[in-house]
């Protein structure tokens, strides 16, 4: 029996997004056609720094979504106040730490990519209004 999915969405497993995310996903037209899920301490940043061993289990998930689910399109998401980045990193100013995260999330789009070049892969940064995260702005990067 068949059971696809149109999206994959990476991100990370912060609880305090999960009300925003979970409004946001049904919202969106991103994810229309369904969606998989990869929930893990800091999204992508592993795939952008981790080591080769961690790289290859976060791309065997990603396998699991698109060979088996074929998925289309994957959704990269990022946020401010992340713990997993704060653990490797002391930022003083929000927008350092969106321009390191942001910077992680185009490299793990490389690494994707060189595996699945025909995916699209749409990079989303979240705003956290709030430490509890109870407003977050999520916010297309384009660039
Ligand atoms: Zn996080």
């Amino acid at each position: 029996m068949l059971h696809n999915c149109k999206n994959l969405l990476i991100r990370c497993m912060d609880f305090r997004l999960n009300n925003e995310v979970d409004r946001w996903t049904k919202e969106s037209d991103l994810f229309k056609g369904g969606f998989d899920v990869v929930s893990v301490a800091g999204a992508s940043k592993n795939l952008a720094d981790g080591s080769e061993e961690i790289k290859n289990s976060f791309l065997k998930n990603i396998a699991v979504s698109v060979d088996l689910h074929q998925a289309e399109r994957i959704i990269i998401f990022h946020h401010s106040d992340c713990g997993a980045y704060a653990q490797s990193y002391d930022f003083n100013f929000l927008k350092k730490e969106k321009e390191k995260q942001i910077e992680d999330m185009k490299k793990a789009r490389e690494i994707i990519l060189e595996k699945y070049p025909k995916v699209e892969i749409v990079l989303v940064w979240g705003e956290m209004k709030d430490e509890q995260g109870r407003e977050v702005e999520f916010e297309v990067i384009v660039k």
